[in-house]
C-alpha cells in the first residue's frame, strides 16, 4: 500500500451534472469542455462518462488524438485551433475541428492542401479580447472559409468575459448576434455561467466546463445550490499525531502557535499533491466526517490539522481535503483562488480511483 492519498472520481456525479446542463439547455447540443486533462479528472475517463455528449472541447492535440484512437466519434474541437500548418494533416486525419480565431490561421488554412475538409469554428472577439477575429474582419474571414476547399461546416462562436458577474453578457451577446444573424450558421457561446444564468445564449451548442465537475462558476453561489454534485474527492489519512502545549508551534516558520493544549494531526497531503500552499490557518478539512481546521503552513508533502475537538481521530483516520462534504470552492476561497485552479492542479503523483462506473461502457 502506497502513501494514503487518493483522488476519488465519481463518474455518477459527472453524469448527474451533465443532466443539470441538459435541464438548463434542453434544445442545445453539449460540447463538454475537457481541457487540462478533464479539469484534472482524467480526460479519457471523463469523456467515457460523458459519452452521450455531442462533442468535446479541449486544446491539447495529443489528447484529441487519443480520444479518436479510443473510439470516440463525437465532434472534437480544439479551442485554440492549430499553431502551425504542419499540424493541419493531423486535424484532417483524426477529423478534429479547429477554432479559427486569427487572420494568420485563415491564411495557413488557405495555403495548405488537405485530403479531407475540416469542420471549423470561427471565433468572434466580442470583447473578451483574448482570442477571436474582430467584428470588422469577420465577414471577410467567414467568406474566405465558406469558399475554401479545405473547410466543411462552419460554426460561429464567441466567449464571454463576465457571464459569472453582475455585468453579465448583454454587450457581447448583442454584438455577436449582430454579426451572426443572417449567416444562418450554427452558433456556440455559453460556458457554465452563461448556461446557468443567461438562457438567451444557449443557441445550437453549449460549452460547459466547471459545472460538469461539480464546482460553481459563481463566487457567491454554492455548487450544491445549483444542484451540482462534486466529482473529485481528495481523500487522505492522518499519518501522525502530536500533542502540543501552550506556546509550542507547528510546521515551517512556526506560523501557528498553540494557545493551550492542542492535538495536531499530520495529513499526507501537501502542495506537491496540488493542495494550495496559500491555504491559511482556519481552512476547513474533514476528519472522520467532522470539520476541523488547517493549522500552520502547508508543506510540500504534508499539512497539519487541529483535531483537539475530535478525540476519536488518530493515525489512519480518514481525511477529506475537498469534495464530498467539503466543497472545493470553499477551500479555494480560503486560499484566495477558485475551484478551477485546485481541480486542474491535482498532481499526477496522486492516484485517481474511479467510483460510480456502474452502467457505463468499459474504460477506453
Ligand atoms: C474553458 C472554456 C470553457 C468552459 O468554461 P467553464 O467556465 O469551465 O464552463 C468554455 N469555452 C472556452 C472557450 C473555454 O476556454
Amino acid at each position: 500500500m502506497s502513501r494514503p492519498l487518493r483522488a476519488r472520481i465519481d463518474l455518477a456525479a459527472l453524469r448527474h451534472n451533465l443532466g443539470v446542463v441538459r435541464a438548463h439547455a434542453p434544445n442545445s447540443r453539449v460540447m463538454a469542455v475537457i481541457k487540462a486533462n478533464g479539469y484534472g479528472h482524467g480526460v479519457l475517463r471523463v469523456a467515457s462518462a460523458l459519452e452521450t455528449c455531442e462533442g468535446f472541447a479541449l486544446l491539447e492535440l495529443n489528447d484529441a488524438v487519443r480520444l479518436r484512437e479510443a473510439g470516440f466519434t463525437q465532434r472534437i474541437v480544439l479551442l485554440e485551433g492549430f499553431f502551425r500548418p504542419e499540424e493541419l494533416p493531423v486535424f484532417a486525419e483524426y477529423r478534429l475541428s479547429p477554432v479559427i480565431h486569427s487572420r494568420e490561421q485563415v491564411l495557413m488554412l488557405a495555403s495548405t492542401w488537405l485530403p479531407s475538409k475540416l469542420d471549423v469554428l470561427l471565433k468572434l472577439n466580442t470583447g473578451m479580447n483574448r482570442l477571436g477575429i474582430a467584428p470588422a474582419g469577420f465577414e471577410k474571414a467567414l467568406e474566405f472559409l465558406v469558399n475554401s476547399p479545405a473547410v466543411g461546416q462552419v460554426t460561429l462562436m464567441t466567449h464571454f468575459a463576465c457571464a459569472d458577474e453582475p455585468e453579465g453578457v448583454e454587450e457581447q451577446f448583442t454584438l455577436f448576434r449582430q454579426v451572426a444573424d443572417g449567416t444562418g450558421l450554427p452558433c456556440c457561446m455559453a460556458n457554465s455561467a452563461a448556461i446557468l444564468r443567461h438562457p438567451e445564449t444557449h443557441a445550437d451548442w453549449v460549452r460547459p466546463g466547471i459545472m460538469l465537475y461539480g464546482s460553481s462558476p459563481f463566487a457567491g453561489e454554492s455548487a450544491a445550490s445549483l444542484g451540482l454534485r462534486p466529482v473529485m474527492t481528495l481523500a487522505g489519512e492522518i499519518i501522525g499525531v502530536q500533542r502540543l502545549q501552550a506556546g509550542e508551534r507547528v510546521g515551517y516558520g512556526g506560523d501557528f502557535e498553540a494557545e493551550g493544549p492542542v492535538r495536531v494531526a499530520t495529513v499526507a497531503c501537501g502542495y506537491a499533491d496540488g493542495y494550495p500552499r496559500h491555504a491559511p490557518t482556519g481552512t476547513p478539512v474533514l476528519v472522520g466526517g467532522r470539520e476541523a481546521r488547517l493549522v500552520g503552513r502547508v508543506s510540500m508533502d504534508m499539512l497539519a490539522v487541529d483535531i483537539t475537538d475530535i478525540p476519536e481521530a488518530s493515525v489512519g483516520s480518514p481525511v477529506v481535503l475537498w469534495g464530498e462534504g467539503l466543497p472545493v470552492d470553499e477551500v479555494a476561497r480560503r486560499a484566495g483562488t477558485i475551484g478551477y485552479e485546485l481541480l486542474c492542479a491535482l498532481a499526477p503523483r496522486v492516484p485517481q480511483v474511479e467510483v460510480g462506473r456502474e452502467g457505463l461502457p468499459a474504460a477506453p
